[in-house]
Formats: structure tokens, C-alpha cells, sequence
């Protein structure tokens, strides 16, 4: 066992001593939605604010230089993050979702026809089902959706019926946001190779929790946000292959993006500038950057306890009577999606939250998920390292406490009703 202490580390987080500080300790278990931010990141956030503030690529002078070169520094450590092979394949995006928004219309409404298919998951969170809606609305191709094993997975047991040569671009998750179990994808990538689909990868969910290296996975996209894994928000990545980038259209015009303008014609410029129309969220950039250095540093310190905490949860939640996970088994990252028979998930997330538990109750942005589990939604715990045994303990009291408070109000309840009828 590593000497990973997640009281220390708590403590680089503000808003988590503050809610300390102010004696209403705030347990937040809601960090598939957003982790956060660490001071290292606040600080380089608002570090380019306070000392090197101008615009980047475009300006003669030293204060544009400094900022420029920060920006471009935090590409290269966002190639190294996901062992991109240039810093080229790195762009910039708003997040996960205009990530996938890009290579949907800059790729699928291009290439795609309407002999293709477009193969996806059921475990797929709306913004890798949306934006490839839109595609097949375009070019008429097909959306196919892959089932789900009976552990939450996605199934590559019969990957032949769903990947032929009609298949021109498979989507999906390495780790689903409400699952959070590691899909195959490489038995997916290999699979979708053998028929020349090609392959995008959500990593949402993964880069918090697991190493990824984009050139031994062989995808053609990986795309992920930067508040998910301790950074700021507005911030995202699309790696795409170089090949692919070059070939794909600009996704949105006007400045930063051109090479030379003319009322005769324009040309765009190399990549990946190609793809970053317009002034960017420079602290945004340098905050990821930081976020990069913060999960390089701490992951392998923390990667033993998170097991250990997911094992925890796992145990104690399935001590609460009558709650279901939605899949049995222990997931591979701490997310807990279930439900309690006959109470309402948002009931019960707002009494966590009077509690001062912050949890997720709902469809998760996975409404076709919930669809193929039969399911109106449910609640999601989801723990970061920073998250301890005893808050799981109080999770598990606060949840004990409503369900005997709610025993004993429908037992009044009966009670009372029987009084009035005799
Ligand atoms: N994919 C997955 C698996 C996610 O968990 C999320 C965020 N919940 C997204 C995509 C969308 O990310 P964003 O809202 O940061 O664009």
C-alpha cells in the first residue's frame, strides 16, 4: 500500500477547507460531473491574469511572447500527457463535447455517405450520441448501437455483427459516466482496423483515473475535458491522427485559423491552428496544463488508495437494504450508480444534500442508457481521491437515516389513516 494520505491532499484543494474551515465539511461525491481544482491549477489560472495577460501568436511584443510561449508549452504537455505524436495532433477545444462536435462535422458530414454506419454504444453519454444524430441526418448513413454485457460493459463478444465493411466510424467510451467500467476498446480498435472504420474514443471519464497512450491504443480521435481531471472548465482536447486532421475542413472560421485572407480567396493555416478559429481560453489552456502536471504527479501515488476507496463503497452501499447497483459487480473506478426501491432518486439526493453530500441524482446525460435498463434514472457517488472512508461512512448513515425516517413515516402515515377510518 503506497503512503498516499488523502486528508494531505485535500488540503491543496480551497473549496474543500474552506468548507472545512466554515465547520459545514462538504463531502462531494459528485466528481464525474466535475472534480475540484487543486491550488496549483487556481494559480495558473489567475497567474496569467495577474502577470503575463495578452493575446497569443499574434502580437510583436514581450508580454504576447511570454503568453504565447506558455500556450504552446501546454500543448506539448498535452501531447506528452496522452503520448501524442506531435503537438500538431493536439487541439484545443471548449471540451469532450465540442471535441466530438468537430470530428462529427468536420469528419462524418464530409466523409460519410449513406451506405455507412455509424457504430456506438449504449453506454454512451448524449454528447457521443447527438452530434452523430445530426451526422446521419446529413449524409443518410446508419446509427447502430452496440449492446451492453451484463456487467455494464461493452459487449465485444459478437463484434462481427456490428463491425462489417459498411462500419466507417465507431464512438465510444473508454469509461462510461455512469458505469465506470474500462470498456475494451482495443478489441474494438482492432475490430474496427480489420474493416478500415475508423475509431473515436471518449476519455471523459478515463483521464482522471487511468493512463492513456493514444499511439499504443491506435485510435484515429481521443477526446476528453480538462475540468474532469482537476482542471478548469472550458477546456478540452481533441487529439486526432495527423493524416485525419489534414485531410478534415476547418470546423469554425475567421481569425487565428487562416494563413492569408484576400477578397480573392483565403487558405487556412497549418494545423492544429487550422481548428482554433478565433482568440482562445488562454488561462483555461495554462490551467490544463497545470491540471496535466498535478494528475502526472499524484496518480501513481493514488491510484492503490482509489482502488481501495472503490472497494470500500462498494461494500458499504451494498449493505443499505433494498439498494441496487445498477450492475453487480465492483466497477473499476469509484462510480456508484443505483437506485432504492421506491423512493425517488432526487428525494434522496436532496436529503444527501441537506446533509451536505453532494451527489448526482438523474439520467447522467445518458437517457438511452437509462432506456435499455428500463430505468427513469438513478443516483451516482462518484469519488475522487481526495474522498475518505469515514465520508463513506456518513453516505451510508445519512442513507440509513432517511430510510428508517421514511419507515417510520409511512408506518405513521398508515397509522393515521387507520385512526381516521375506525
Ligand atoms: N462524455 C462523457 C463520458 C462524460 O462523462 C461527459 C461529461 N459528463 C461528456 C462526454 C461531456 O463532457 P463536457 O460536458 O465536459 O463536454
Amino acid at each position: 500500500m503506497s503512503d498516499f494520505c488523502p486528508q494531505r491532499f485535500k488540503k491543496i484543494f480551497p473549496l474543500l477547507c474552506l468548507s472545512e474551515s466554515e465547520g459545514k465539511p462538504l463531502i462531494y461525491f459528485d466528481n464525474a460531473a466535475t472534480t475540484q481544482k487543486p491550488q496549483n491549477v487556481i494559480d495558473a489560472t489567475s497567474n496569467y491574469y495577474l502577470n503575463c495577460n495578452a493575446n497569443v501568436h499574434r502580437s510583436s511584443h514581450q508580454l504576447s511572447r511570454s503568453a504565447t510561449a506558455l500556450f504552446e508549452k501546454s500543448r506539448v504537455d498535452a501531447q506528452r500527457f496522452i503520448n501524442a505524436s506531435s503537438e500538431q495532433e493536439i487541439v484545443w477545444t471548449k471540451g469532450t463535447t465540442e471535441a466530438i462536435n468537430i470530428v462529427a462535422q468536420c469528419y462524418g458530414s464530409v466523409f460519410l455517405s449513406k451506405d455507412d454506419e455509424i457504430l456506438l454504444s449504449h453506454s454512451e453519454h448524449h454528447a457521443n450520441i447527438v452530434p452523430w444524430q445530426e451526422v446521419a441526418k446529413r449524409t443518410g448513413a446508419k446509427i447502430r448501437v452496440l449492446p451492453l454485457t451484463s456487467d455494464g460493459k461493452i459487449d465485444t463478444d459478437n463484434l462481427s455483427t456490428y463491425i462489417s465493411p459498411k462500419t466507417a466510424i465507431v464512438a465510444c467510451t473508454l469509461i462510461s459516466n455512469t458505469v465506470g467500467k474500462v470498456n475494451d476498446i482495443n478489441g474494438i480498435v482492432k475490430a474496427a482496423r480489420n474493416v478500415g472504420a475508423k475509431i473515436l474514443v471518449d476519455a471523459a471519464q478515463a483521464v482522471a483515473h487511468i493512463k492513456i497512450d493514444v499511439q499504443s491504443l491506435d485510435c484515429d480521435f481521443l477526446v476528453y475535458s480538462g475540468h474532469k481531471m482537476f482542471g478548469p472548465t472550458g477546456i478540452g482536447v481533441l487529439f486526432g491522427k495527423r493524416e485525419l486532421l489534414m485531410k478534415m475542413p476547418p470546423y469554425q472560421f475567421g481569425g487565428e485559423m487562416i494563413k492569408n485572407v484576400s477578397f480573392s480567396g483565403t487558405t487556412y493555416g497549418e494545423l492544429p491552428f487550422k481548428f482554433e478559429s478565433g482568440t482562445p481560453n488562454i488561462s483555461a489552456v495554462l490551467g490544463l496544463s497545470a491540471a496535466i502536471k498535478f494528475v502526472e504527479e499524484y496518480r501513481e501515488q493514488f491510484v492503490q488508495y482509489e482502488r481501495a476507496l472503490t472497494e470500500y463503497c462498494f461494500k458499504q452501499l451494498n449493505q443499505i437494504p433494498n439498494l441496487t447497483l445498477l450492475f453487480t459487480d465492483i466497477p473499476d473506478i469509484p462510480v456508484f450508480s443505483f437506485i432504492i426501491d421506491e423512493h425517488h432518486n432526487q428525494d434522496i439526493a436532496s436529503f444527501l444534500d441537506t446533509n451536505n453530500i453532494a451527489v448526482r441524482a438523474g439520467h447522467h446525460c445518458a437517457m438511452p442508457l437509462m432506456e435499455y435498463l428500463s430505468l427513469d434514472g438513478c443516483i451516482r457517488v462518484s469519488l475522487a481521491p481526495y474522498n475518505t472512508r469515514a465520508e463513506v461512512d456518513s453516505l451510508i448513515n445519512v442513507l440509513n437515516q432517511y430510510l428508517t425516517q421514511e419507515l417510520r413515516t409511512t408506518v405513521d402515515e398508515t397509522s393515521a389513516l387507520e385512526d381516521i377510518n375506525h
